[in-house]
């Protein structure tokens, strides 16, 4: 049994496993391609490793969340790749981002009009990414805009058209309408602006079937392992595994409140263990006397609220002795998906991946 020496947990990122994910969805677009979507540091999985990893694999193109994020993977990405910025072009980063080599999403008229400016103004051609508000009115050109962007591109020789985009609200959810919806709204878009490609999938589009295809779809949440869709066997394998550290053990007398607050209260003799991981690493505190980790296969509630660094757990359904300093329990694994640490804690799996934070030490496989 491997113990934690030293660490405080240990974070293990499968890049075969993502490899074979991103593999599996390219092979479910084809003859579409599939892009990487790997803001927030890849889902905080590590962007440098899991570029690099799915480079390996075809990955062409990246998309990020901030010029800031980008900039910083353009140089760790080789130059047949293209580097995209999902939330726009801000005011005053025109010129970073051209001179970074970075392609920036353009949201409306406003910001197509200040890239072609920026263009004209370097004397170059440039290229962009245009989204498009099918439904979810968060980002994207807005309908009334349209017809004037489509009229004003055809105008402009200087801005370069990568590929068309728009986001599904409710891809996850198989049978909402709204799919359908965002589907006919992206067919006329898709006319208006004749013969420019499309991407418009993310994970949960992929598995829509392949009128939601386009030429470039967009996963994320599947490449690291999370299910595509909410109610549906996941069709992924796993890529996150999380070990974390016991720090102390102690049997306690029934009747012991456990925890800030007291608010567990032992209902009969139990065998404590403490473990090095709280709030801070991604394990939220609405966990609190509804998660669980695993040992061995063993469920071991988490009893007391969870704290910063640290929580208890029960372990009073393992033989004495199992668990000492340095044993290490599992939180994420063959045992306890995403999905599940994500329903006891009552979010969704993106929140705790991109949460789970800098004090485990991160083995890559
Ligand atoms: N496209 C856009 C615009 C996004 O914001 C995201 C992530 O939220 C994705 C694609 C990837 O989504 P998913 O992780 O559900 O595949």
């Amino acid at each position: 049994v491997e113990t934690a020496a030293g660490a405080s947990g240990y974070l293990t990122i499968d890049l075969a496993a993502l490899r074979r994910n991103y593999q599996k969805l390219s092979a479910t677009v084809a003859p579409a391609t599939a892009a990487a979507v790997v803001k927030a540091n890849a889902y905080g999985l590590g962007a440098r490793q899991v570029c690099g990893a799915l480079h390996a694999q075809g990955c062409r193109h990246f998309f990020v969340a901030h010029l800031l994020e980008a900039i910083e993977l353009r140089p760790l990405l080789p130059s047949d790749t293209q580097i995209v910025v999902l939330n726009g072009l801000q005011p005053g980063a025109e010129i970073s981002c051209a001179e970074a080599g970075i392609v920036p999403v353009l949201n409306s008229l406003e910001q197509f009009r200040r890239w072609s400016l920026t263009a004209g103004k370097l004397g170059r051609i440039l290229p962009a990414v245009l989204q498009f508000d099918t439904g979810m009115s968060r980002l994207g050109v807005p309908p009334e805009e349209r017809t004037t962007l489509a009229a004003e591109l055809a105008a402009c020789g200087n801005v370069e058209v990568l590929f068309i985009m728009s986001h599904l609200a409710c891809a996850d959810e198989a049978d909402n309408g709204q799919n359908d919806d965002q589907l006919a709204e992206m067919r006329l878009i898709a006319a208006e602006f004749a013969g420019l490609d499309l991407c418009f999938a993310n994970s949960g589009g992929i598995f829509l079937g392949g009128d939601y295809h386009g030429v470039l779809a967009r996963p994320g949440i599947a490449l690291y392992g999370g299910a595509p869709t909410a109610g549906r066997p996941n069709p992924m394998e796993p890529v996150v595994r999380l070990d974390v550290a016991v720090i102390q053990t102690r049997t306690v007398p029934a009747g012991t409140r456990v925890g800030y607050g007291g608010a567990h209260v032992t209902s009969s003799a139990a065998r404590l263990a403490t473990i090095a991981a709280g709030y801070a690493d991604g394990l939220p505190r609405s966990l609190t006397d509804r998660g669980a980790v695993f040992y061995d296969g063993v469920r071991l509630p988490i009893v007391g609220r969870v704290s910063m660094d640290s929580m208890t757990v029960d372990a009073t359904a393992l033989p004495e002795g199992t668990l000492s300093l340095g044993s290490l329990v599992e939180v994420l694994g063959p045992h306890q998906t995403l999905e599940d640490v994500a329903e006891a804690a009552g979010t969704i799996s993106y929140e705790i991946l991109t949460s789970l934070g800098r004090r485990y030490e991160r083995r890559y496989r």
